[in-house]
């Protein structure tokens, strides 16, 4: 398998709090990837690094080979990574299709963005039917589908998903989990920050325990879900 993205040594500060301490992880081509960790582990902090939202102290990020440590966010963006971050950050005011036309802002091609329109409207039928609607009146996890349809219509090779089930019910999260393995279905990488560890860790092909900004364990996600320490720390169950 080839790795998509190799995360090497990445160390991360915001002033003299060092969130990210020479983490380091790899997601491979068509993987779905997760880390897991408690609260404050650097898990955000590591996401918006690779999307040049914030800049390292020390270490290198490469996509398909190629260094983008030192790039733009609209760069990496167009380049193939999308991110769709904590907390849904939807544009409230805004119409469904007008946030979901954001997500393509990069892109010129119209007829393949409404192409990808229906192909989220396809994915998400709420979406679909409530498209002039503006994206605040919609329940949390409506939003959320939003977000990540948003995230989708980059069209990405690697999508970045933090913490897709904040916030929302069994059921909801289940839709959201389903969708994305459908989405690695499709040819999308995913690379998936959760706190429902349970979850998952039952979805992702490889995982890594992120521990005061640490990978900590690392393995196939069925593994480490069986693993005690993990079961101890993060599902409850000692
Ligand atoms: P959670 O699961 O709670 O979202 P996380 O693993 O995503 O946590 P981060 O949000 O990356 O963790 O935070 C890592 C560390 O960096 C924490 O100690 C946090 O308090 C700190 N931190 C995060 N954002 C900032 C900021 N803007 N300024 C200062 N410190 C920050």
């Amino acid at each position: 398998m080839t790795a998509l993205l190799e995360v090497e040594d990445l160390s991360v500060a915001y002033g003299a709090i060092e969130a990210v301490r020479n983490i380091s992880f790899t997601v491979d081509e068509g993987q779905i990837v997760c880390l897991i960790g408690a609260n404050g582990a650097g898990k955000t902090t590591t996401l918006r690094t690779i999307s040049g939202l914030l800049r390292p102290r020390a270490g290198d990020i490469r996509f398909r080979g190629q260094s983008i440590t030192a790039l733009p966010a609209h760069s990496i963006l167009s380049g193939g990574i999308a991110h769709s971050p904590e907390g849904r950050r939807v544009f409230a005011r805004m119409t469904v299709e007008e946030n979901l036309l954001l997500g393509a802002y990069t892109r010129t091609d119209q007829a393949g963005i409404a192409a990808d329109i229906r192909r989220v409207c396809e994915l998400f039928p709420v979406l679909g039917e409530r498209r002039n609607q503006k994206a605040g009146l919609f329940s949390g996890g409506e939003q959320q589908m939003l977000a990540i349809g948003r995230a989708m219509m980059s069209r990405p090779r690697l999508l970045m998903l933090d913490e897709p089930s904040m916030g929302l019910s069994p059921i909801m999260t289940q839709l959201i989990f389903d969708t994305i393995r459908e989405l690695q279905q499709q040819e999308t990488t995913i690379l998936l920050v959760e706190q429902n560890a349970l979850a998952a860790l039952a979805l992702a092909d490889h995982a890594y325990v992120v521990d005061l900004g640490q990978t900590t364990l690392s393995g196939p996600g069925h593994d480490l879900l069986a693993d005690e320490r993990v079961r101890a720390a993060y599902l409850g169950q000692g």
